[in-house]
């Protein structure tokens, strides 16, 4: 189903975040305080105003209330930053997605009730340090504060082995939700499935769970 977006900050998350919706089509309101961001954005959303998203007449004119979705991703401006989030709730707009800077922007954020709070820094430092940890994490997901998604290659430690030799749940407290096998994906592995070096399993658990199980069957020097 089709929605409408604003974007509120044309910096580079903003702007990446605005040219990925409007490349799948979608359309988008782009909202920045600074012309020449705006200019930038004419010919690749679907609207582009120069704003002042911490004034709320402005908002109200821009229409902001008919908007399904709106992204805020104002970073060294904190202040400008929750303001905005607070009009936005005020305004009870279905959905508001904000980049947070800090941790504690962060809580601040979820406190007066942003539906998601992203920070893409963090998050992204977190994938690649998991990454150099080891050639075979592929990409890691942060689930919640105690829980994510791991992508590992079953490397030599686990090839030639079945998922009950393993017996992942209860060495490590961790779930194998599905196998890529080339360009397939069992979603329901069964548990006699002999592995093989290239194959990609995909592991759901608690942090620290996840993290023994890197460290015991994923790290190529453990
Ligand atoms: P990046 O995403 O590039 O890392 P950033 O998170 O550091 O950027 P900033 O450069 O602080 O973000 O701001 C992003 C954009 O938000 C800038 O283009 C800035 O002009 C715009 N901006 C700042 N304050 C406001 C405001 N009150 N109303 C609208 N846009 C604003």
């Amino acid at each position: 189903m089709k929605q409408d977006y604003a974007v509120i900050g044309l910096g580079r998350f903003g702007g990446s975040v605005c040219r990925e919706l409007s490349m799948e089509g979608m359309d988008v309101l782009a909202i920045d305080i600074d012309e020449e961001k705006v200019n930038e954005f004419k010919n690749i959303a679907s609207y582009a105003v120069i704003a002042d998203s911490t004034d709320e007449a402005t908002l109200k004119e821009l229409g902001i209330k008919n908007i399904d979705h709106v992204i805020v991703s104002i970073g060294d401006n904190i202040q400008a930053s929750i303001l905005t989030t607070v009009i936005l709730t005020d305004l009870e707009i279905k959905k508001i997605t904000v980049k947070a800077q800090s941790d504690y922007h962060e809580k601040i954020l979820n406190k007066i009730g942003a539906d998601q709070v992203v920070h893409p820094e963090r998050d992204m430092g977190k994938r690649i340090a998991h990454s150099v940890i080891s050639n075979n994490i592929l990409d890691y997901l942060e689930l919640s504060d105690e829980h994510s998604i791991v992508e590992v290659k079953a490397g030599k430690k686990m090839q030639g082995k079945t998922l009950v030799d393993l017996d992942i749940r209860a060495n490590y407290g961790c779930n194998v939700v599905a196998i890529k096998q080339e360009n397939e994906i069992n979603v329901s592995p069964s548990a006699d499935e002999v592995l093989r070096e290239d194959d990609i399993l995909i592991v759901i658990g608690a942090d620290k769970d996840i993290s023994r199980f890197e460290k015991h069957l994923v790290m190529d020097h453990a």
